[in-house]
Protein backbone atom coordinates (compact mmCIF):
# COMPACT_ATOMS: atom_id res chain seq x y z
CA UNK A 1 0.00 0.00 0.00
CA UNK A 2 1.28 3.37 -1.16
CA UNK A 3 1.16 6.66 1.91
CA UNK A 4 1.35 10.08 1.22
CA UNK A 5 4.05 10.69 3.57
CA UNK A 6 4.24 14.48 4.78
CA UNK A 7 7.88 15.83 6.76
CA UNK A 8 8.98 18.97 8.41
CA UNK A 9 11.90 21.12 7.42
CA UNK A 10 14.86 18.64 9.31
CA UNK A 11 13.09 15.79 7.31
CA UNK A 12 11.15 14.35 10.02
CA UNK A 13 7.92 12.70 9.14
CA UNK A 14 5.06 15.10 10.53
CA UNK A 15 1.93 13.04 9.09
CA UNK A 16 1.12 10.11 6.40
CA UNK A 17 -2.22 9.67 4.96
CA UNK A 18 -3.84 6.85 2.87
CA UNK A 19 -6.10 8.94 0.49
CA UNK A 20 -4.82 11.43 -1.94
CA UNK A 21 -8.53 13.25 -1.30
CA UNK A 22 -8.08 13.53 2.30
CA UNK A 23 -8.68 17.28 3.08
CA UNK A 24 -5.94 17.48 5.52
CA UNK A 25 -3.56 16.12 3.05
CA UNK A 26 -4.31 18.98 0.47
CA UNK A 27 -4.14 21.61 2.85
CA UNK A 28 -0.60 20.63 4.11
CA UNK A 29 0.47 20.76 0.82
CA UNK A 30 -1.20 23.58 -1.14
CA UNK A 31 0.81 25.08 2.63
CA UNK A 32 4.14 24.02 1.60
CA UNK A 33 3.02 24.84 -2.39
CA UNK A 34 3.83 21.14 -2.76
CA UNK A 35 2.46 18.87 -5.34
CA UNK A 36 0.60 15.63 -3.19
CA UNK A 37 1.96 13.17 -5.21
CA UNK A 38 5.55 14.64 -4.88
CA UNK A 39 4.53 12.93 -1.45
CA UNK A 40 4.04 9.96 -1.99
CA UNK A 41 5.72 6.54 -1.41
CA UNK A 42 5.08 2.59 -1.98
CA UNK A 43 6.59 1.49 1.40
CA UNK A 44 4.52 1.77 4.56
CA UNK A 45 7.01 0.03 6.96
CA UNK A 46 10.15 1.77 6.09
CA UNK A 47 8.38 5.09 6.15
CA UNK A 48 6.73 5.37 10.06
CA UNK A 49 5.08 2.36 10.20
CA UNK A 50 3.91 1.74 13.71
CA UNK A 51 4.08 5.68 14.69
CA UNK A 52 0.88 6.60 15.41
CA UNK A 53 0.92 9.60 16.12
CA UNK A 54 1.99 10.31 11.94
CA UNK A 55 -1.29 8.57 11.15
CA UNK A 56 -4.17 10.62 9.77
CA UNK A 57 -7.47 9.74 11.27
CA UNK A 58 -9.36 10.63 8.64
CA UNK A 59 -7.82 8.20 6.26
CA UNK A 60 -5.87 6.08 8.02
CA UNK A 61 -9.50 4.45 9.77
CA UNK A 62 -9.96 0.65 10.25
CA UNK A 63 -12.95 -0.98 8.78
CA UNK A 64 -13.94 -4.84 9.34
CA UNK A 65 -13.95 -6.82 5.77
CA UNK A 66 -16.87 -5.89 3.64
CA UNK A 67 -19.63 -9.00 3.43
CA UNK A 68 -19.93 -10.27 0.01
CA UNK A 69 -22.19 -13.74 -0.66
CA UNK A 70 -19.11 -16.25 -1.09
CA UNK A 71 -18.54 -17.45 -4.42
CA UNK A 72 -19.49 -13.83 -6.04
CA UNK A 73 -17.56 -12.42 -8.17
CA UNK A 74 -17.49 -9.04 -9.95
CA UNK A 75 -17.15 -8.95 -13.67
CA UNK A 76 -13.55 -7.06 -13.91
CA UNK A 77 -12.35 -10.44 -11.85
CA UNK A 78 -14.25 -13.29 -13.96
CA UNK A 79 -13.72 -11.28 -16.85
CA UNK A 80 -9.57 -11.10 -16.47
CA UNK A 81 -9.41 -14.98 -16.28
CA UNK A 82 -11.68 -15.98 -19.18
CA UNK A 83 -10.27 -12.72 -21.59
CA UNK A 84 -6.96 -13.18 -20.53
CA UNK A 85 -6.17 -15.86 -17.76
CA UNK A 86 -2.60 -17.32 -18.12
CA UNK A 87 0.08 -15.70 -20.41
CA UNK A 88 2.03 -17.98 -23.42
CA UNK A 89 5.68 -18.33 -22.34
CA UNK A 90 8.08 -16.12 -22.22
CA UNK A 91 5.22 -13.49 -22.08
CA UNK A 92 2.99 -11.34 -19.17
CA UNK A 93 0.83 -8.74 -18.63
CA UNK A 94 1.03 -5.49 -17.19
CA UNK A 95 -2.31 -4.35 -15.84
CA UNK A 96 -4.39 -1.36 -14.41
CA UNK A 97 -7.42 -1.59 -12.09
CA UNK A 98 -8.77 2.22 -12.22
CA UNK A 99 -11.29 4.16 -12.21
CA UNK A 100 -11.00 7.34 -14.65
CA UNK A 101 -13.04 9.82 -12.94
CA UNK A 102 -11.31 10.42 -9.58
CA UNK A 103 -7.81 9.16 -10.98
CA UNK A 104 -7.88 6.20 -8.87
CA UNK A 105 -5.77 3.42 -9.82
CA UNK A 106 -3.87 -0.17 -9.24
CA UNK A 107 -0.96 -1.03 -11.11
CA UNK A 108 0.79 -4.54 -11.33
CA UNK A 109 2.15 -6.74 -13.61
CA UNK A 110 1.71 -10.88 -13.40
CA UNK A 111 2.20 -13.87 -15.77
CA UNK A 112 -1.95 -14.91 -15.23
CA UNK A 113 -4.27 -12.09 -14.84
CA UNK A 114 -7.18 -14.63 -13.62
CA UNK A 115 -5.11 -15.44 -10.80
CA UNK A 116 -4.08 -12.20 -10.16
CA UNK A 117 -7.06 -10.12 -10.38
CA UNK A 118 -8.91 -12.92 -7.78
CA UNK A 119 -6.07 -12.17 -5.60
CA UNK A 120 -7.11 -8.29 -5.87
CA UNK A 121 -10.93 -9.70 -4.89
CA UNK A 122 -9.53 -11.40 -1.97
CA UNK A 123 -7.60 -8.62 -0.67
CA UNK A 124 -10.20 -5.90 -0.79
CA UNK A 125 -13.39 -8.51 -0.11
CA UNK A 126 -12.36 -10.86 2.87
CA UNK A 127 -9.84 -8.24 4.73
CA UNK A 128 -10.44 -5.07 6.45
CA UNK A 129 -9.90 -1.90 4.81
CA UNK A 130 -6.10 -1.62 5.66
CA UNK A 131 -5.70 -5.08 5.75
CA UNK A 132 -3.81 -5.25 2.21
CA UNK A 133 -5.89 -4.40 -0.77
CA UNK A 134 -6.34 -1.18 -2.00
CA UNK A 135 -7.97 1.63 0.38
CA UNK A 136 -9.58 3.31 -2.56
CA UNK A 137 -11.29 0.09 -3.83
CA UNK A 138 -12.22 -0.63 -0.37
CA UNK A 139 -13.98 2.62 -0.32
CA UNK A 140 -15.46 2.27 -3.41
CA UNK A 141 -17.19 -1.01 -2.38
CA UNK A 142 -18.60 -0.29 0.57
CA UNK A 143 -20.28 3.01 -0.73
CA UNK A 144 -21.97 0.86 -3.71
CA UNK A 145 -20.83 -3.01 -3.42
CA UNK A 146 -21.47 -3.61 -7.40
CA UNK A 147 -19.03 -1.48 -8.33
CA UNK A 148 -17.00 -2.24 -10.91
CA UNK A 149 -13.44 -0.24 -11.53
CA UNK A 150 -12.15 -0.01 -15.16
CA UNK A 151 -9.39 -2.37 -16.17
CA UNK A 152 -6.84 -3.33 -19.30
CA UNK A 153 -3.97 -5.30 -19.44
CA UNK A 154 -1.33 -5.30 -22.00
CA UNK A 155 0.46 -8.26 -23.25
CA UNK A 156 4.18 -8.37 -23.36
CA UNK A 157 7.99 -9.87 -23.32
CA UNK A 158 8.48 -11.76 -19.43
CA UNK A 159 11.81 -9.23 -19.55
CA UNK A 160 10.26 -5.90 -20.03
CA UNK A 161 7.17 -6.46 -16.95
CA UNK A 162 8.81 -4.42 -14.47
CA UNK A 163 9.69 -1.87 -16.56
CA UNK A 164 6.85 -1.30 -18.21
CA UNK A 165 4.84 -1.43 -14.77
CA UNK A 166 7.42 1.04 -12.88
CA UNK A 167 6.81 3.56 -15.87
CA UNK A 168 2.96 3.39 -16.13
CA UNK A 169 2.97 3.87 -11.76
CA UNK A 170 5.08 6.89 -12.53
CA UNK A 171 3.17 8.01 -15.15
CA UNK A 172 0.56 8.09 -13.53
CA UNK A 173 1.61 9.37 -10.63
CA UNK A 174 2.94 12.39 -12.60
CA UNK A 175 -0.33 12.75 -13.85
CA UNK A 176 -1.89 12.92 -10.62
CA UNK A 177 -3.52 9.46 -9.86
CA UNK A 178 -4.07 7.70 -6.56
CA UNK A 179 -1.84 4.49 -7.42
CA UNK A 180 -2.60 1.81 -4.68
CA UNK A 181 0.69 -0.74 -4.98
CA UNK A 182 0.41 -4.34 -4.62
CA UNK A 183 2.94 -6.21 -5.37
ZN1 LIG B 1 -5.39 12.07 5.58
Amino acid sequence: MGTYVVFDAGRRITGRHVRKNCLALAATAAQSSTRINDLWGPNTKRRGKGDERTRCKSCFFEAPPLAFPSGYLPRWVSDAATQFGRAPADMGYVYEIFDPAEKLTIVGSTTDLGKRFAAHWRAVSTKPRLGGGAPWLFDKLSANASYEPDWRAELVARQLLKKLEDELRDDRRGADWEVATDY
